[in-house]
């Protein structure tokens, strides 16, 4: 039994699951092999050639990480007691999703995924839909659609390939298409106007669960530049500054410069923004999750500082950090519901948590690595003709 993401790539390989899951077979060839993954795992044929089991999460945001562990350990010991004969179908339209378009309670996704829901409640014994992770830039960094059926491998193939019609049939819903940031604050700030509780600016351009660095500085700057007050945002990850700030101490008045520091192929250099604030808190970045994703956890952000500027609170962190629970801003001392604008670098991961105590959420695409504009992206290894990169791509089905 084998908890993975899905979507590995190494130096030296652009298949980690399936180049793992080769060697434990080779290594326990008669063993049976069940694979849980996140629904955004790039899928391939030695990842199906070499397990028995495969089960993907159903949700994203993702909470279903217990629910989708447990479906997979009961097929295997359903497999292993001789009470069920596994059988994998994947089909794999050449289509790249965006992480935006992803999300599983609208939309194309969540007509796939209910029709993934009514082909298990119909004998299917698991049937997933990954989205996939498209900026992995690997052969095949596209949606699929994986089937375990119970002995009849015919009947799971026509499943899959059902499913996966259904998605190339909406190709077009799994796009998203981007505003331009000014364009996002401005609609932020309207929402704010009577709102008694936080906006959220959602910074999906630099989502470290995505790849994100955690340090790009447009979103704050937009923001900024129009005059928005009551910020709060964070983690934002510079270890030079949270040094800074520690030698500072709590009750300093402190210029410094932060963000902007990790270079990155895809995005220009640009300078790191000079601010000038009190230092109101220094912690160890320690704090245990509430929930509802990973909940109980201990959560660790490096060494973590609170600085003030006036128009907004920042917390600056040693490592890169969703924010994905309240304890990221509890923890140093920050209340996130009486902020007026809360900056998240966050695609999806915080909306459990944070939307319930917010009066709107605004999506912003930043000049990140995790932007969902593909234009910024050079890709090298993705087979083509793929939507949308190729609009008129086509998908002819194996049966
Ligand atoms: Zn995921």
């Amino acid at each position: 039994m084998l908890d993975l993401h899905g979507a590995m790539v190494a130096e030296n390989s652009n298949d980690g699951e399936g180049d793992l899951l080769a060697r434990v077979r080779a290594a326990l060839p008669d063993a049976p092999i069940a694979v849980a993954l996140d629904l955004h795992g790039n899928v391939t044929q030695k990842m199906i050639d070499n397990a028995d089991v495969i089960v993907s999460f159903k949700t994203y945001p993702h909470v279903d990480m217990y629910e989708t562990g447990a479906h997979a350990a009961r097929l295997l010991f359903a497999l292993v007691h001789g009470d069920a004969k596994p059988v994998l179908a994947w089909r794999q339209p050449p289509l790249l999703t965006h992480t935006l378009r992803s999300a599983t309670a609208e939309g194309a996704m969540k007509r796939a995924m209910e029709a993934a829901r009514a082909a298990e409640a119909e004998g299917m014994l698991a049937v997933s839909v990954l989205s996939g992770f498209s900026l992995a830039d690997i052969e095949a960094p596209c949606i699929s659609v994986v089937v375990v059926g119970d002995g009849d491998r015919e009947q799971a193939e026509a499943v899959a390939e059902r499913i996966a019609r259904q998605i190339w049939s909406e190709r077009e819903d799994f796009v998203y298409r981007s505003v331009p940031l000014a364009e996002s604050v401005a609609q932020a700030a309207a929402l704010a106007k009577d709102a008694d509780k936080p906006v959220l600016l959602l910074d999906h351009g630099d989502n470290c669960m995505s790849g994100g660095t955690c340090d790009t500085m447009d979103m704050l700057e937009e923001a900024l530049a129009h005059n928005l007050d009551g910020i709060v945002t964070g983690p934002l990850c510079d270890l030079q500054a949270v040094a800074v700030l520690m030698a500072a101490g709590v009750g300093s008045t402190v210029t410094i410069t932060i963000g902007n520091k990790v270079e990155s192929s895809a995005v220009k250099p640009r300078a790191p923004v000079a601010m000038i604030g009190v230092v109101r808190a220094l912690t160890d970045g320690e704090y245990v999750i509430s929930g509802p994703t990973y909940t109980g956890q201990r959560a660790h952000m490096g060494r973590a500082a609170v600085l003030d500027t006036g128009a907004v609170k920042l917390v600056v962190t040693e490592h890169t950090h969703e924010p994905w629970d309240l304890g990221v801003f509890e923890s140093v001392g920050i209340d996130p519901r009486r902020a007026r604008f809360l900056l998240l670098k966050s695609r999806m991961y915080c909306r459990p948590v944070f939307v319930p105590i917010s009066a709107g959420l605004v999506e912003c695409d930043s000049r990140g690595v995790t932007s969902s504009d593909y234009g910024l992206f050079a890709f090298r290894n993705v087979k083509r003709p793929v939507f949308p990169l190729d609009p008129h791509a086509e998908w002819k089905p194996t049966h």
